[in-house]
């Protein structure tokens, strides 16, 4: 299968909304795709791993970066806390022929699909209800109760953006999210497929 090398995914969705497992589930079945590193300002939570699960860093050294003109793309999706995409990430993935999945926030995610057109798909992972994204962050265990307070607003926002999207996937069984996911992304890297892919 042919990989388009300039191009990108856009995966957006409200956090806790249990995209990462899902992305995950998508890289374990193809091995066309690679996650991109995002670099942060927030501290990691006790099982993530700098470098793997992001590119941690402090606020001069992000901002540092920005002057420096290394990021695609970047937001501060909560207060003082800065998100984004590094070009040396895009260009490693794209280098080792494959294509990027770029997890990036739903204000972020429009912002870049609007600068990127065809070179990007976007796409939203809705959870099922409000109630179960509620669930789901609490079950996690790894945020502070004000901290689930400030995702869940931001949610309920955030819902209100997905028509801005290329395609909407709803995670409900995970199964058919990546059924659903692969049948999108797919025709989006080749848009002839051949049988069987
Ligand atoms: P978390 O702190 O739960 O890992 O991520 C919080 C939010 O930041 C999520 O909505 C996630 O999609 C977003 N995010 C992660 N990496 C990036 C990035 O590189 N750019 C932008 N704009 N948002 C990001």
């Amino acid at each position: 299968m042919e990989i388009h090398h300039s191009r990108f995914i856009i995966i957006s969705a409200p956090s806790g909304s249990g995209k990462t497992t899902l992305v995950h589930a998508l890289m374990d079945r193809y091995p066309y795709f690679e996650f991109s590193i995002s670099a942060t300002t927030r501290s990691p939570r006790s099982y993530e791993i700098n470098g793997h699960h992001y590119h941690f860093m402090t606020v001069p050294e992000f901002k540092d970066r920005i002057e420096n003109e290394e990021f695609i793309e970047y937001e501060e999706v909560y207060e003082g806390r800065y998100y984004g995409t590094l070009k040396s990430e895009i260009k490693r993935i794209h280098q080792a022929g494959k294509t990027p999945l770029l997890d990036i926030d739903v204000v972020g995610g429009i912002n870049v699909k609007e600068k990127f057109q065809d070179k990007a798909l976007s796409i939203f992972i809705q959870t099922p209800s409000l109630d179960e994204l509620e669930r789901r962050l609490r079950k996690r265990g790894s945020d502070q109760e004000e901290e689930i307070q400030k995702r869940l607003k931001k949610a309920a926002f955030e819902m209100t953006f997905k028509k801005y999207f290329d395609a909407t996937v709803i995670n409900d069984d995970l199964e058919a999210a990546t059924d659903a996911l692969a049948k999108v992304v797919l025709p989006f890297l080749n848009k002839e497929p051949k049988k069987g892919v």
